[in-house]
């Protein structure tokens, strides 16, 4: 499949600073920032700087350095807001059927509560 990048998407306009974000940690090729509707007490989105629509997008295109960084800052996030211990969820919505609001990859870290079930 070919990507086509919508570059006035929400959070493209994030990363231009043409919207304000609460940044958790930036780093050379990834951004981590809260939610600005929390489903959780910690919700925290994490995207990767590059004009990137989804995970098959990224892990086609991305450079080896920036699916690293990516991974790590995940990690870093889930580490620094104090979830490792009591747990975590990670989601990331992907097209149509995964009811993706905003067109640019970006995975939800969501923890600080007992979240349910999701899959039966
Ligand atoms: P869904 O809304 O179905 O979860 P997505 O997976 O595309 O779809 O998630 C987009 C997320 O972006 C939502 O959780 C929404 O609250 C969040 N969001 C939208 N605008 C902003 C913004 N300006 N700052 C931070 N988060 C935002």
């Amino acid at each position: 499949m070919a990507y086509s990048y919508d570059d006035q998407n929400i959070f493209a306009k994030i990363l231009r600073g043409e919207i304000p974000n609460q940044t958790v940690k930036e780093t050379a090729h990834s951004l981590a920032f809260r939610d600005i509707y929390p489903q959780a007490p910690l919700h925290v989105l994490v995207i990767p700087k590059g004009a990137y629509v989804s995970f098959d997008h990224f892990a086609q295109e991305a450079s080896d350095a920036e699916i690293v960084d990516y991974v790590r800052l995940v990690g870093e996030v889930c580490r620094m807001e104090g979830v490792e211990e009591d747990g975590w969820r990670l989601i990331s919505n992907a097209g149509r059927n995964g009811v993706q609001e905003v067109p640019h990859l970006h995975v939800h870290i969501l923890g600080g509560r007992i979240l349910g079930r999701m899959l039966q």
